[in-house]
């Protein structure tokens, strides 16, 4: 069966960027329609952890309260482990917050994603879930958003289209990315462990071969740990003799990676030896670190869709809400109309670049050095003698870059 409904914006995925921009501009008057293809509660491959500048958009967003309840330790030291080196340095602080505010800590996406859905939900957004975004089709001056759920199919009208659907996942949409499948490709996983003996207020960076991933205290005794692998790196390993012969070919993909960890890093196997594994281990990608088009074909872009950081720097879920406000600010203002929409656009993609385009080559600069063969020493080398090299690079990623309007 076929039903169709109109609203005033389409938002196509709740992840944070997609329920910040419905949320926002639902608060502005807008009918809104949000479209997630999983049921929430979900887990998602994520570090979870967020800058302490996003404290202020949370809080206008309605959900900062039951951020800081929630939430783990904040952060106040970043490191590095690689190899046997541990290393560590004062994470940057955020001075124009009160000091309670200015450090970093971690919340599972499970919670996180789903307070911000409901978020949504109470300030009037009407929630398709789980419906996935098939196509998108002009209709003279609006546009039509096909969404499925099993046989059920709905057309969904509205001249503005938000593309917050992530960069992950290839898919028929004119936003989404087309398949990639390259040798140097990361794919990025996840797990959460319980008794694990890190240092509660250390988020330390992990460098081994073929890849770089990052350890956190998230909330409820959860300690985060990602990461992200070269896709040939893991076919690699994933056929290595160390896992016995009589294993050839049945080593599952999160079982190579956490074994590659726990060989390659002092710092991994020291911080896990009396860690119990929390559910799955979570796969996806690979990912598409860059910048893309903000506004393009008539369909606006936020999130990971519209740019993304290499995860070194661990700033997306930062990008993702910051992107969704700004997007809202400028529609909420525009006139009706195709120019209206085009100026909105056009502004909003200067005010996007303004705020992440230095965060996204600052990132790319230091995966890259994380990633090429040979220079985990060197890296080893510089931050032994120069911990505060960490602390700088913390900088340099937006760590305490303050959001406009919020300062
Ligand atoms: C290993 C790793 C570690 C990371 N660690 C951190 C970290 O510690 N801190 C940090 O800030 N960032 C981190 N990131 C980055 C962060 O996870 C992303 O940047 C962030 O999730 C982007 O948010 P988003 O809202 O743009 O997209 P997503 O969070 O990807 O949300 C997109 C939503 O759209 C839905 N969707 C997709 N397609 C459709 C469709 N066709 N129809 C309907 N719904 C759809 C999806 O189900 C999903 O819920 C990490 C990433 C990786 C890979």
């Amino acid at each position: 069966m076929t039903r169709l409904s109109t609203h005033d914006a389409i938002i196509i995925g709740a992840g944070p960027a997609g329920t910040s921009v419905a949320l926002t501009l639902a608060r502005h008057g807008w009918a809104v329609a949000l479209v997630e293809k999983s049921a929430f509660p979900r887990r998602k491959v994520c570090g979870e952890y967020m800058s302490a500048s996003n404290l202020a958009l949370l809080d206008r967003l309605g959900i900062g309260e039951a951020w800081r309840a929630n939430a783990g330790p904040e952060i106040r030291r970043v490191g590095l482990f690689s190899g046997e080196t541990c290393v560590e340095a004062p994470m940057p602080h955020a001075k124009d917050e009160p000091s309670a505010n200015g450090f970093g800590r971690a919340l599972g996406r499970d919670i996180l994603d789903f307070l911000l859905l409901q978020a949504a939900r109470s300030a009037g957004v009407e929630i398709f879930q789980p419906y996935r975004a098939v196509a998108i089709e002009r209709d003279g001056d609006m546009q039509t958003v096909q969404i499925q759920a099993g046989d059920e199919t709905t057309m969904l009208r509205a001249p503005v289209i938000v593309a917050a659907h992530g960069s992950w996942e290839p898919g028929p949409l004119p936003s989404q990315l087309e398949k990639a499948n390259r040798p140097s490709d990361l794919l990025g996983f996840k797990a959460h462990f319980t008794g694990s003996s890190l240092a509660p207020d250390l988020m330390p960076l992990l460098a081994f071969p073929g890849g770089y991933g990052g350890m956190v205290w998230a909330d409820h005794g959860r300690l985060s740990i990602s990461c992200c692998i070269r896709r040939d790196m893991l076919a690699q390993l994933r056929k290595h003799k160390h896992h016995g012969p009589e294993h050839q070919g049945h080593v599952s993909a999160s079982d190579a990676v956490f074994r590659h960890l726990m060989d390659s890093c002092r710092g991994i196997r020291d911080a896990l030896e009396t860690a119990h594994l929390d559910g799955p281990w979570l796969a996806a990608g690979p990912i598409r670190p860059g910048l893309r088009s903000c506004y393009e074909g008539d369909i606006f872009r936020v999130g990971n869709a519209a740019g993304e950081s290499h995860p070194i720097v661990a700033e997306g879920i930062s990008m993702a809400l910051q992107s969704g406000w700004l997007l809202a600010s400028e529609l909420a203002c525009a006139p009706a109309g195709r120019a209206g929409r085009e100026a909105a656009g056009r502004h909003y993609a200067a005010a996007w670049k303004g705020l992440f385009s230095t965060r996204v080559y600052a990132a790319a600069a230091i995966a890259r050095i994380a990633l090429r063969p040979g220079s985990a020493a060197l890296m080893e080398a510089t931050v032994r003698n120069f911990p505060k090299a960490l602390t700088l690079g913390a900088q340099l990623s937006g760590k305490i870059k303050p959001v406009p309007g919020f300062v």
